[in-house]
């Protein structure tokens, strides 16, 4: 028996069976191929808007709690499977910042600790780093985690919780009668329960279009490249922001440069026009990187939506269905509280949250 069928087995339907499932709630996931494989797998996983103070107040409103609930996040993670999500302070350090006076009266409102360092300062946090900022600002409690661990974990812990996860099996048809889903295929099986939750990431706009007509929910792929290094630990000990760019030190010393921002449809492939932008930007801010080898170079849809809020909330017509969807450049950072607020509509809960931002017949 099944009480809830989620679709789609990125961050956000992982973290949605895990608030779920706290509820006592029976749930299934069914994932079209491998559990987080998509733009989950592909993010950077800075834990944090880019330039927190260009983001719109639903985003922030996500993003806040989640921050704070990272550290005991990842390490109930680490503890309960034994895998490391390598959450990471690590501080973003924000070399272009636009307009200083904006941001520090953002980074005092919202309580988010800041420095403006001068070039000495400057150098003394990231020595090999070679570029001359302009206008600094460092955000020394902006974290990271290691996305294919935290997914990895997530999966273990749920697993070990009771939820049953199906790869490999692509909801294909979704069948409506008086305002319910009775049943969805997805590969050869029939599924049944009593609600469903669409978290197919880029996929859920097309998907809402196929099936339920309105309301049209304006989720569109972007595609976002990035590409590794191998480095020594501690090369770089920070995440570097500029023009839009940006270097993630990971703990083993890889160092990743991204990203793309492309609007290419489902086309997933890498260009080699893209790769030369990013190791071009990582060779500015960090030389030494020019003696490293590029390890890997990738590509991941972004579950684009207009302005970045994501759609979360109960369709307007059908009773039993619910979408967590169009997290944009933000799914990590807002995971957890994405999720949280999912769970209380389902439930018919009172959040801690105002739901109308995200409801699907809102501006998105
Ligand atoms: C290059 C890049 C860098 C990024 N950096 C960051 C960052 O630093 N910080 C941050 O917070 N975010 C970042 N993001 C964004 C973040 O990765 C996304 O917002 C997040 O992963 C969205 O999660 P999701 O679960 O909605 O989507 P996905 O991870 O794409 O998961 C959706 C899942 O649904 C499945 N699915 C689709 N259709 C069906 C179907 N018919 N049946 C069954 N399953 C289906 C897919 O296979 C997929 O696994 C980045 C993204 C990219 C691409």
């Amino acid at each position: 028996m099944t009480d809830i069928i989620i679709i789609g087995g990125g961050v956000i339907g992982l973290m949605t069976a895990r608030e779920l499932i706290r509820s006592g709630a029976r749930v299934l996931i069914l994932e079209r191929q491998m559990i987080g494989r998509e733009s989950s797998w592909a993010g950077g996983g800075i834990l944090s808007p880019l330039y927190p103070w260009r983001a719109v107040e639903p985003i922030l409103q996500l993003w806040l709690p989640s921050h704070a609930e990272y550290p005991k996040l990842a390490e109930t993670l680490h503890r309960r499977t034994g895998i490391d999500p390598e959450w990471r302070k690590s501080g973003l350090l924000i070399a272009d910042c636009e307009n200083v006076h904006l941001a520090e009266t953002w980074c005092e409102s919202y309580g988010i600790a800041y420095e403006r360092p001068d070039l000495a300062r400057f150098r003394e946090l990231e020595p090999a780093v070679q570029f001359m900022p302009s206008s600094p600002i460092f955000l020394p409690d902006i974290a990271q985690v290691r996305n294919p661990r935290l997914l990895r974990a997530l999966q273990s812990e749920l697993l070990a919780d009771g939820v049953q996860i199906s790869e490999h099996r692509t909801v294909t048809e979704i069948a409506v009668d008086r305002s319910k889903i009775t049943h969805i295929n997805a590969g050869n099986e029939t599924y049944s329960a009593d609600q469903y939750v669409i978290t197919a990431g880029a996929w859920s706009g097309t998907m809402s279009d196929r099936f339920f007509f309105v309301p049209h929910l304006d989720v569109e792929p972007v595609k976002g490249q990035m590409i590794v290094f191998s480095a020594e630990p501690e090369l770089l000990r920070h995440m570097v922001l500029s023009r839009d760019h940006y270097l993630i030190p990971r703990k083993d010393g890889k160092i990743l440069a991204g990203s793309t921002l492309e609007h290419s449809g489902f086309d997933k492939s890498t260009t080699e026009s893209a790769r030369d932008e990013l190791a071009e930007f990582a060779y500015t801010v960090l030389p030494a990187l020019r003696a490293c080898s590029i390890e890997k170079h990738w590509a991941g849809l972004r579950p684009g939506s207009p302005r970045g809020i994501p759609y979360i909330g109960r369709h307007p017509e059908i009773q039993n269905l619910h979408f967590n969807c169009g997290h944009f450049r933000n799914g990590f950072a807002m995971a957890p509280a994405s999720a949280r607020l999912l769970a209380d509509l389902l439930f018919a809960r009172t959040s801690e949250l105002s739901p109308e931002p995200y409801s699907l017949t809102a501006e998105h």
